[in-house]
């Protein structure tokens, strides 16, 4: 097992979760807000390596490609993770990331919502046919683009979230869990996620329960705390640097 418990790769992680979680704790009594949820991104990283992590504490994975997140998911069925999806999503793919997926944190738009509630749907019949347990509901993150100019990095605009919370709301099987976006590049983070907060308070105005927001990466995870993000994703301070894709 060159990968598994008190591997060089294991110690490698080990210390680097920790320092990310000393930092996590850092900022957040230097904010004096709760410390997030994190979420470790472990996109473009073997199935090995989330299994370690698990081994360390972590409870909650993201991925960013249905192809690769259903692999992973598969093979380490057994292991108690929650897999957050937070890619660019395509309606078509809603029906397998449904299978494995806790959350989608990238809902932008209104057909999407459509296809997710249509798939829950479709795998809890799939479920109950085959006797397995049914899975709960989807709980759904409203991604926004923080971006003045028009940006590729996906998100709905501001001006719809009224519109596309009473989407998630209005559709069976999911659950409006808050917002998300990622800060644009070469703009102040802080700035980026105080607009992201006034976003959450519009969300809230329509549903009060929807108090996520899923916010900051290894670059600026300071500042989304101090913003007051519940849920981090984190990848490559805890990974390492990622590895060409292939
Ligand atoms: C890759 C990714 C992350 C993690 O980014 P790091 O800079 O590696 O921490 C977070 N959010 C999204 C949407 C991502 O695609």
């Amino acid at each position: 097992m060159p990968d598994g418990a008190g591997s060089a790769r294991e110690q490698d992680l080990e210390a680097r979760l920790r320092a990310v979680r000393s930092r996590i704790s850092a900022a957040a009594t230097a904010a004096d807000r709760p410390e997030p949820h994190l979420i470790v991104v472990t996109k473009y990283f073997p199935a090995s390596d989330v299994r370690i992590l698990a081994g360390l504490g972590v409870t909650d994975v993201g991925e960013n490609r249905d192809q690769e997140a259903a692999l992973k998911a598969g093979e380490l069925e057994a292991l108690p993770l929650s897999w957050h999806f937070i890619g660019q999503l395509q309606t078509n793919k809603a029906k397998s990331v449904v299978r494995y997926a806790h959350s989608v944190h990238s809902v932008d738009r209104s057909s999407l919502v459509a296809a997710l509630g249509k798939a829950v749907g479709a795998e809890n019949g799939r479920r109950a046919e085959a006797g397995m347990e049914l899975r709960g509901e989807l709980d759904c993150y409203l991604q926004f683009t923080l971006e003045t100019a028009p940006g590729s990095r996906g998100g709905a605009q501001p001006v719809d979230a009224e519109s596309l919370a009473e989407a998630v709301l209005a559709t069976e099987g999911l659950r409006l869990a808050g917002v998300m976006a990622v800060a644009p590049l070469g703009a102040s983070p802080a700035e980026a996620f105080e607009r992201l907060l006034e976003i959450s308070a519009s969300v809230r105005a329509v549903e009060p329960s929807a108090t996520a927001v899923s916010a900051g990466m290894s670059g600026d995870l300071e500042e989304a705390i101090a913003a007051g993000a519940t849920h981090l994703r984190i990848g490559s301070d805890v990974l390492g640097p990622r590895p060409a894709v292939g």
